[in-house]
């Protein structure tokens, strides 16, 4: 099983040297960021698997990171905070939060909330890998066969134009950033992939939709990157 990756975001550096130390005793990946600027230029470039978030960072309040996250990505976000009030509590979990740790807490209750954490992401990957057809209005992802379809005509896709239908069609009605996409097609995300990336969208919109101009099934977010509108 990979390494999961902890996104650790916490401006007290004790604190944060604490959680990373904990991690790392356990096997568990992590990357920092001390303030809220820094732990959404980490989420969207790394994609880490699960997110530690302190509410009280000196640039950005907690919850507007939440809400930021959320507006792109389902990734588990623990958040971890001195303020002990349940209306905090309650803003931060609507705000979209899965989880909550007061300070201070122990270590042992830190890890066994990510264990709860690590078993949720298990059972969401065994849904999404049993899922092998993805279908969307006319179009048709065959996972397991890998190809992909519009009504009953199969699309000739290249690999990478199939790669990035995959990637858009896995994470259905969220936006996906440049880099996000870069990443997982090259491994890397240079400003060359993302001018890659644009003339590949190009060519799979030619094939995909019926007015490439206006595009019915991918739908480009100007300077943030692209998301697959899910059809009613
Ligand atoms: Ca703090």
């Amino acid at each position: 099983m990979n390494k999961l990756v902890v996104l650790v975001v916490e401006d007290d550096t004790p604190i944060r040297n604490l959680i990373t130390t904990t991690l790392q005793a356990h096997d568990y990946n992590y990357l920092t960021a001390p303030n809220g600027k820094a732990a959404i230029l980490e989420a969207t470039s790394h994609n880490p698997d699960v997110i530690f978030l302190d509410l009280g960072l000196p640039d950005i309040d907690g919850v507007e990171i939440i809400k930021k996250i959320r507006s792109w990505s389902n990734i588990p976000i623990i958040v971890i905070s001195a303020r002990s009030e349940d209306a905090d509590k309650i803003e931060a979990l609507d705000a979209g939060a899965d989880d909550y740790l007061t300070k201070p807490f122990s270590v042992e209750e830190l890890l066994a909330r990510l264990r709860v954490t690590q078993r949720r992401l298990a059972a969401m990957q065994n849904e999404l890998t049993s899922q092998s057809v993805f279908v969307n209005g006319n179009l048709r992802v065959d996972y397991a066969a890998g190809c992909a379809y519009l009504g009953n005509t199969e699309l000739h896709l290249t690999p990478i134009e199939y790669k990035l239908l995959c990637i858009l069609s896995k994470n259905v009605g969220k936006v996906l950033t440049h880099t996000f996409i870069t990443e997982k097609i090259w491994g890397s995300s240079w400003d060359n992939d993302i001018a890659s990336l644009r003339v590949f969208m190009a060519t799979l919109r030619k094939k995909l939709e019926s007015k490439p101009d206006s595009p019915q099934y991918i739908q480009t977010h100007i300077g943030v990157g692209y998301r697959m509108i899910k059809m009613e």
